[in-house]
């Protein structure tokens, strides 16, 4: 039997009236899979256009696409051999935790009200590790000297690590406490916690292009990591721009259902960023790792992959907490339906 008479088993996705409210996305009117379905029927799904559909395939695509990428660095590099590889090689966990996860949440979560939840409790796990990876990654990477012997490089995981379990907890509050249609509030939750993080893993590219503006004590050139790092965070701005906007759709209510509707169009920005990211990361490997060498502490195994590690456990506790919250508050709307 074809993937397509597969799908013919099931229903068609359907307009914004026919799936509870909690599935509703502002200004798209269709393209909506039924609930409560069996789990088959969500991937099926996949091949067959929907509203979550390319939210799905980017990030599959974006996880694949990282994946090639670390492998030929690690190649390049003899990356699992190598102690001043772990960086680099927990910052890609986290890549691809956060594209699975996303990837699982657009898949998955139209099959219940607790499974919207849940899916997206773990979505918001995702970006909060591959905050703390990118993180690793930028301060071990591209530090500028003078940063690599401060304080602040000191606190660089330990902060990074607080601010990723924060992104998890303020999203996951943003999507516990709030009813559709949501407030912009909500989005401040979302938009405070994840720039939070922001600032603080993209410190070490700032700091090394105000010292290269400044001439202060600049002691080299302008690198191809330069021109990579800087198109990283052009990338994460206009990400979060379509993020926050609801832009094209709130212009063309109804008309960016199925394709390039913000989320999906900022998915795509993320998906780019990150290459830019991965860019800007082996560059500055190639051309940087010998002077970092003498510069910093060698890596090791806990304030690399033990960091995410920990991070992903205690994510994961996050998670399964609001899951108890949102089913507790499930079952108070359902009790407050029957009186
Ligand atoms: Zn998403």
């Amino acid at each position: 039997m074809s993937i397509q008479q597969m799908i013919k088993r099931y229903p068609s996705p359907g307009r914004k009236d026919d799936v509870p409210t909690l599935f509703h996305e502002p200004n798209v009117e269709t393209g909506f899979r039924a609930t409560n379905q069996p789990v088959q029927y969500y991937l099926l799904s996949l091949f067959q256009p929907h509203n979550e559909c390319m939210n799905a395939w980017t990030h599959l695509i974006g996880c694949f696409i990282a994946m090639y990428c670390i492998h030929t660095i690690s190649h390049e590099f003899n990356a699992y051999n190598d102690p001043w590889m772990y960086p680099m090689l927990a910052g890609s966990i986290t890549m691809f935790a956060m594209y699975l996860c996303s990837f699982a949440a657009h898949t998955f979560h139209n099959k219940s009200e607790l499974w919207h939840y849940t899916c997206f409790f773990i979505d918001y796990a995702g970006i909060g590790l591959f905050g703390l990876g990118s993180t690793i990654i930028h301060f071990f990477y591209c530090s500028h000297p003078i940063l690599a012997g401060s304080y602040l490089y000191k606190l660089a995981i330990p902060v990074g690590f607080i601010l990723c379990i924060n992104v998890c907890v303020c999203c996951s509050i943003s999507k516990a406490m709030y009813s559709r249609p949501y407030p912009f509030t909500r989005k401040l939750w979302q938009l405070t916690s994840v720039l939070g993080i922001y600032v603080w893993l993209i410190i070490p590219i700032i700091h090394r292009m105000y010292i290269y503006y400044s001439s202060l004590r600049d002691e080299g050139n302008w690198d191809q990591s330069f021109d990579d790092h800087l198109l990283q965070i052009i990338l994460f701005v206009i990400s979060g721009f379509f993020f926050a906007s609801d832009i094209p759709q709130r212009l063309f209510p109804g008309k960016f259902d199925i394709f390039f509707h913000s989320h999906q169009i900022f998915h795509v920005f993320i998906m780019l960023m990150n290459v830019k990211q991965i860019d800007g990361m082996s560059e500055d490997i190639r051309l940087h790792l010998p002077r970092i060498k003498t510069m910093e502490d060698v890596p090791t195994v806990w304030n690399t992959f033990g960091a995410v590690l920990l991070a992903g456990v205690i994510n994961l506790l996050v998670v399964f907490m609001f899951h108890q919250v949102a089913k507790r508050r499930m079952e108070k709307e359902k009790m407050m339906q029957d009186k």
